[in-house]
């Protein structure tokens, strides 16, 4: 681990267009030491708003109380692939009550991890499926997670979640791929992955995705940007993977920071977004 350094010129306040960070775990032991500070540091470099995301229950449950202490937070519920054991009944409806919250936008984050397995396969697409179900009896946008399981995380979309608004975070894919989504009518969010050396094919999916259909994030604490690789993620960073999006795209970062935090207050229905747009 490198130890913390400044940061970039480009989370510096005066050059922060408002964006959105659209997957962050800041609810996590990891910050248990400066998350106010944080989130501070964030808010001035631009983010207006942030998703938090639940990975178990407890964490879902963290994630909700983050929304209620602060008015630029929303929380997402759902158990990860990581722990699809959780996901019984008993699970499911602690889930819907949590969903109750006018805060919770969205079930996630749920899908498939076939790179770690740290899951049975078998007990993950159970656990996948049955969260989509939920989601929909809830009328809930889902955030998905895909690690080396694409086919089948598409496979059983196309099964489960007609109808529903399709987030696929830290999106993995090729471009061909991405299209796919696109023509089904799914999200796609990038985060650090487009600005890492060997990030070509995120940035060959940036590249593509229109704003209308783009989101921004960081998966905090994971995947920190170029250059606080291997550091620590936090959602000021969302910043720098905005830059990267719109040097890929030849496009000015202000458009793109504008454009994709549109898009996630419409994908997500993150009320009272706009009105909140400083201090
Ligand atoms: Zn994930
Ligand atoms: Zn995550």
């Amino acid at each position: 681990m490198r130890p913390e350094t400044a940061e970039p010129e480009s989370l510096k306040p005066e050059t922060a267009p408002p964006v959105v960070e659209t997957h962050c775990h800041l609810d996590l032991e990891a910050y248990a030491g400066d998350r106010r500070e944080v989130i501070r540091r964030a808010r001035q470099a631009g983010v207006v708003g942030f998703v938090n995301v639940g990975f178990n229950l407890e964490s879902s449950v963290r994630s909700v109380a983050l929304a209620r202490e602060h008015p630029d937070f929303w929380a997402a519920v759902g158990i990860h692939p990581h722990d699809a054991r959780e996901a019984s009944p008993e699970a499911l409806a602690r889930l819907r009550d949590l969903s109750a919250e006018a805060r919770v936008v969205a079930i996630g984050e749920i899908g498939l991890d076939y790179y770690r397995d740290l899951s049975p396969r078998p007990e993950q697409r159970e656990a996948f499926r049955r969260q989509l179900r939920l989601a929909r009896e809830l009328r809930k946008p889902v955030i998905i997670h895909d690690r080396d399981a694409h086919d089948e995380v598409l496979k059983i979309l196309e099964e489960e979640a007609a109808g529903l608004t399709v987030v696929l975070h830290c999106f993995s894919g090729d471009a061909a791929m991405a299209a796919r989504c696109l023509e089904m009518g799914y999200f796609i969010a990038l985060g650090g992955a487009v600005t890492f050396g060997n990030g070509q094919r995120a940035r060959e999916v940036a590249a593509m995705m229109p704003l209308d259909r783009l989101l921004l994030e960081t998966d905090s604490p994971y995947l920190s940007p170029d250059p606080c690789r291997g550091q620590r993620n936090e959602p000021a960073r969302v910043a720098l993977v905005a830059r990267k999006v719109a040097e890929v795209k030849g496009m000015d970062v202000a458009r793109v920071a504008r454009d994709t935090t549109r898009t996630a207050a419409r994908a997500l229905g993150l009320s009272g977004l706009a009105a909140r747009r400083s201090g």
